[in-house]
């Protein structure tokens, strides 16, 4: 065993920009769009009880919210799976392989599922929280599929967490306020 393996974190992804940024050659983002996003790092406690460091694409102008969000995350010692970036060869900008796997993302160039709308996460401006103990729900699916949503679970988001109200006062919304199609993974802050 190697000494202070404890104390190193352990690196969840290490794209570099061009990576991170490559495009679904079934759904490419336009280029106008590409340029307001960045790739940046974050820090994590995850489930094994360790720090992680993962990165994340998201708008530009959002990026000292994401921060200041995973910072109090850590703080709390709230587990987050793994935050790498969909365009990951693990993903391939697959939000249903991102979502089984607990897969914390922003951009994503995509539908909203099952529609023909552009969803906010195809701007960078929608954070999906562990996806898998915080589904989506929209009518009678939920997605991803076999997921439950229990508050009991260490990573499930809580009306009344910190996090919620951190996102709230910063002007972001958060999916489960959405009267029928409650989405706990889900925050967004529109331009
Ligand atoms: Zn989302």
């Amino acid at each position: 065993m190697i000494k202070n393996q404890k104390t190193q974190p352990i690196v969840d992804s290490t794209l570099s920009n061009h990576e991170a940024l490559r495009q679904n050659p079934d759904s490419p983002c336009p280029s106008e769009l590409i340029s307001d996003l960045e790739l940046f790092e974050v820090n994590y406690y995850s489930f094994d009880g360790q720090i992680h460091i993962g990165q994340i694409v998201a708008h530009k102008d959002l990026v000292r919210d994401i921060l200041g969000a995973f910072h109090l995350l850590c703080a709390e010692k709230f587990p987050i799976q793994s935050a790498i970036p969909i365009a990951d060869a693990r993903f391939m900008w697959d939000d249903t392989l991102s979502t089984k796997a607990n897969n914390t993302s922003a951009y994503n160039f995509r539908n909203v599922r099952d529609t023909d709308e552009i969803s906010n996460h195809a701007t960078g401006r929608a954070l999906d929280i562990n996806p898998r103990l915080n589904p989506y729900f929209p009518g009678q699916k939920v997605f991803p599929a076999d997921a439950t949503y229990n508050p009991n679970v260490p990573g499930t988001i809580l009306a009344d967490s910190k996090l919620v109200k951190y996102f709230t006062d910063l002007g972001w919304t958060w999916g489960a306020t959405w009267r029928d199609d409650p989405d706990y993974q889900h925050f967004e802050k529109l331009g």
